[in-house]
């Protein structure tokens, strides 16, 4: 069972905002809302947000038909010239981020002009013009009558997250340099890592996703970062219990062989679940609130968990997989994966509770 504490989402956007008190603060709900449910997520923050981010227009159009009526942007763009009609129709926003997707924009017979953010490579070369190319892309974008009028230029960090490196800093001036020739231009660059950090980076409209779910993008420990209260708590629960001699094996494959003579919890989570199959022995599990090393490999439905230290565990108690208690930055660690990651591929099996 996935709890989606409702409160701690909204306190984590207010964090956001109150962070960059002269930017506009647009939530991140794309991928089912990183795990969390995107419907329900983007309800909880339906008075705070003034527009949302998805990554596609099925996103979108999942949040219109929930009655979601703020801007929603899509921040990959159009996939299809057609999608600029539905993009027209609904009011959302589309992030422009090559050539054809421009000249979709430009050739479309829409009756209402669409909102236009212009992606611009500022060094992570995955999406968005190059520098050189922005002035020409920015005058046949605003010389079209399909487009409204306040154009947002917009760029994305690399390694906002990364505190040592200074490629951040180079972003920035390759952006600055970019936009200088505009006037009255709005600017969007910030993502978590930058809200929480580089108040530098901060610009008419920030977007935050994981931070708002409550998890740091930082390894070390950050002032902001460690403000965040997680979103979703993922537990279940003891199913089994049994003694074992030192030497005998557990779970599929043998993998793990107790050393000596043990207690081994078997907990109803597995890796349809959205436990990483990935974990290794030793991720922490929280058993009535202590934590104890997972033993043997991940399987579909259970894990098992070695709770010899832990006096008087009984079929049914609670178990924590991450959330309140434990960070799950911790446990991707262990599986050498980000929270971003774990968060995201939930799959629809594990009910969501919402608080
Ligand atoms: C997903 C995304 C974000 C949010 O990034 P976080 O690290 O989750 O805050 C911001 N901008 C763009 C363009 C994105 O795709």
């Amino acid at each position: 069972m996935a709890t989606i504490d409702l409160q701690a989402l909204r306190d984590n956007f207010a964090l956001a905002q109150s962070l960059a008190p002269d930017s506009q603060t647009m939530p991140m709900v794309k991928a089912n809302a990183y795990g969390h449910g995107m419907v329900e997520v983007a309800q909880a923050l339906a008075e705070q947000a003034p527009a949302y981010g998805v990554a596609c227009i099925e996103e979108a159009l999942e949040l219109r038909d929930a009655g979601i009526c703020q801007p929603i942007l899509l921040l990959e763009g159009t996939f299809s010239a057609d999608e600029v009609n539905t993009a027209a129709l609904k009011g959302f926003w589309l992030m422009v981020e090559n050539h054809p997707q421009k000249d979709a924009i430009i050739n479309a017979d829409i009756a209402q002009p669409v909102n236009v953010w212009l992606g611009i490579d500022s060094g992570m070369h995955r999406l968005g013009f190059l520098p050189e190319e922005v002035p020409e892309v920015y005058r046949s974008l605003s010389d079209s009558r399909n487009v409204n009028d306040q154009i947002v230029v917009a760029s994305h960090f690399a390694c906002a997250e990364d505190f040592d490196s200074d490629f951040t800093a180079q972003q920035l001036t390759t952006f600055d340099k970019t936009v200088a020739d505009f006037d009255s231009i709005k600017t969007s660059l910030a993502n978590s890592a930058s809200i929480l950090g580089r108040p530098d980076t901060h610009r008419d409209w920030n977007r935050p996703g994981y931070m708002i779910y409550g998890a740091s993008p930082f390894a070390q420990a950050q002032e902001n970062g460690d403000r965040l209260k997680p979103v979703m708590t993922l537990s279940s629960a003891v199913i089994s219990l049994r003694s074992i001699s030192a030497g005998e094996k557990v779970g599929y494959s043998g993998k793990w062989c107790a050393e000596r003579p043990s207690t081994i919890a078997t907990i109803g989570i597995g890796y349809g679940d959205g436990y990483p199959r990935t974990a290794p022995k030793g991720t922490p599990v929280l058993v009535n609130g202590i934590e104890c090393p997972l033993v043997g490999s991940v399987s579909m439905d259970m894990i098992t968990v070695d709770v010899t230290d832990l006096e008087g565990v009984t079929i049914g108690d609670p178990v924590e997989l991450w959330g309140n208690q434990l960070p799950v930055n911790r446990v991707a660690e262990h599986c050498a994966t980000l929270g971003y990651e774990l968060l995201t591929r939930m799959p629809l099996r594990v009910p969501r509770v919402y608080k």
